[in-house]
């Protein structure tokens, strides 16, 4: 049974990035006192001055608001948050390893640990990183050897789900909230954590620390397979010639497939997905679930595959080669909403066609500057008629809606050849061959 806390829980959120900043400031919002821990001084800077450092829909004014209550700081200084607070957030990276597919854990490692040495009395540690199943129960042995005597720690597991771009709304009206390895007591926290969204209806599912890490890798799994699906399905379509956006609406309207993930084109890309699923091909196959990992090396194959075939047809629009033709691109962002550029198939393409002596101009509404951080050679435009201008051939690789939205019959007079490739599906090609573009989609009919 719940005791109502003699005053409002405090809450530390380690790890200030996508998910941890939103995190920082949604537990804010909800009326909790929070503290951030970045080992980032830059960002613990720029967050506590009202800045967040990427681009996230809604989270700027929502972490201006939250820092005038005087609820929500952001430190460096780990002992010191620690020792404040009731319950803390492992928010930190899980990156995939340079020299493997399995996760990098030293983040998420190194923040246990430095809650469980700080910890002064009694905690819950809860973990939100995306982590390999297995994870959590070592956490936990290595929590045990490290807290000072006496203190009474605990740790559990509480995915996380948000969607870059939608994070805000997702954190705050969670789809369903995970708590895995609780205790009577740390589930009567978490339900205090979370009483607003659990008011509004949210499920929570309590389980063990296994299932609570794979519910999120499994999640993440099944959305990147609908993509991998709907994608091996557009070659059908290419072969057979059928139109994969007619089929997917087709397909949508069965409520038990659903029409979200299943727009065919360049693939998914990010900081989650692909990772996600290459840490848990490798996870199965230490675990000898070799089905799973054989489901998700295609499931992967097929991903990177589009990649390449988006480059192939650009080749091809360009007479075979794309050496000194001018390519236009527009996006760089791995999906639109978001700024982030992590293993983003937009710019491995636009690098792709650079690599083959193409001159490539970029334009995205808001990853031009992680774009450029990250691949300092290619050109960037500051709108979509720089990188239109004298194209060969343009290149539409996310689906920000000014994209989608723009004139086609304008845009033809600024290009040298008027040619689109539209990797996303979401161009008219009706519309575009009208203002006398050559339009290709992958999986749609030829003009
Ligand atoms: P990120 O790289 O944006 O942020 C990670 C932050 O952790 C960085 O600011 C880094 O400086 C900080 N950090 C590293 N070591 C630290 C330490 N010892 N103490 C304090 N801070 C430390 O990553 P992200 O996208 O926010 O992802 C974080 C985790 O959440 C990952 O496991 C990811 O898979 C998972 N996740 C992300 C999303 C998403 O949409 N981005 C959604 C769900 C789950």
């Amino acid at each position: 049974t719940t005791t109502p806390a003699a005053r409002p829980l405090k809450i530390s959120v380690f790890g200030t990035g996508y998910l941890g900043a939103t995190h920082a400031v949604a537990m804010a919002e909800l009326g909790f006192e929070v503290v951030g821990v970045d080992v980032d001084q830059a960002k613990v800077d720029a967050l506590a001055a009202g800045k967040v450092p990427f681009f996230e829909p809604g989270l700027p004014e929502l972490l201006e608001k939250t820092l005038a209550t005087g609820r929500l700081t952001f430190t460096t200084d780990a002992a010191a948050a620690v020792a404040d607070a009731d319950v803390h957030f492992v928010c930190v990276g899980t990156p995939q390893q340079r020299t493997s597919h399995a996760a990098n854990l030293q983040y998420v490692e190194d923040a246990t640990l430095a809650i469980a040495r700080n910890l002064t009395r009694g905690g819950v540690i809860v973990g939100k990183s995306t982590v390999p199943v297995g994870t959590a129960a070592r956490l936990r042995e290595l929590v045990a050897a490290t807290v000072p005597a006496g203190v009474d720690a605990e740790l559990l597991w509480n995915p996380e789900f948000l969607r870059e771009g939608k994070a805000v709304g997702d954190t705050l009206h969670p789809d369903r909230i995970v708590l895995g390895g609780v205790s009577e007591k740390s589930e009567a926290v978490m339900r205090q954590v979370y009483a607003a969204p659990i008011a509004e209806g949210s499920p929570v599912v309590v389980t063990d620390l296994p299932t609570a890490e794979l519910v999120k890798v499994s999640a993440n799994a099944f959305l990147a397979t609908k993509i991998s699906f709907i994608n091996a399905i557009a070659g059908v379509c290419e072969a057979a010639g059928a139109d994969v956006t007619v089929l997917a609406d087709a397909l949508g309207h069965d409520v038990r497939i659903g029409r979200q993930f299943l727009d065919a084109g360049l693939g998914f890309g990010g900081g989650c997905l692909p990772k996600d699923i290459r840490a848990l091909m490798h996870r199965s196959k230490e675990l000898g679930a070799n089905r799973a990992a054989a489901l998700l090396q295609q499931v992967d194959e097929i991903n990177m595959g589009q990649r390449e075939r988006v480059v192939d047809m650009a080749l091809e629009a360009c007479g075979g080669s794309v050496l000194n033709k001018r390519v236009g691109v527009l996006g760089a962002a791995f999906k639109p909403l978001t700024d982030d550029v992590r293993d983003s198939p937009a710019l491995n393409v636009a690098a792709a066609l650079h690599l083959r002596g193409a001159q490539v101009t970029v334009f995205d509404p808001e990853a031009g500057d992680t774009a450029r951080r990250a691949f300092p050679t290619l050109g960037y435009g500051t709108s979509v008629d720089e990188a239109v201008e004298e194209c060969d051939v343009l290149l539409v690789l996310t689906e920000w809606k000014q994209f989608v939205d723009a004139d086609p019959a304008r845009l033809a007079g600024l290009t040298r050849t008027p040619r689109v490739i539209d990797a996303r599906g979401k161009l008219s090609a009706a519309q575009w061959r009208a203002a006398g573009w050559e339009f290709t989609g992958l999986g749609r009919l030829a003009a």
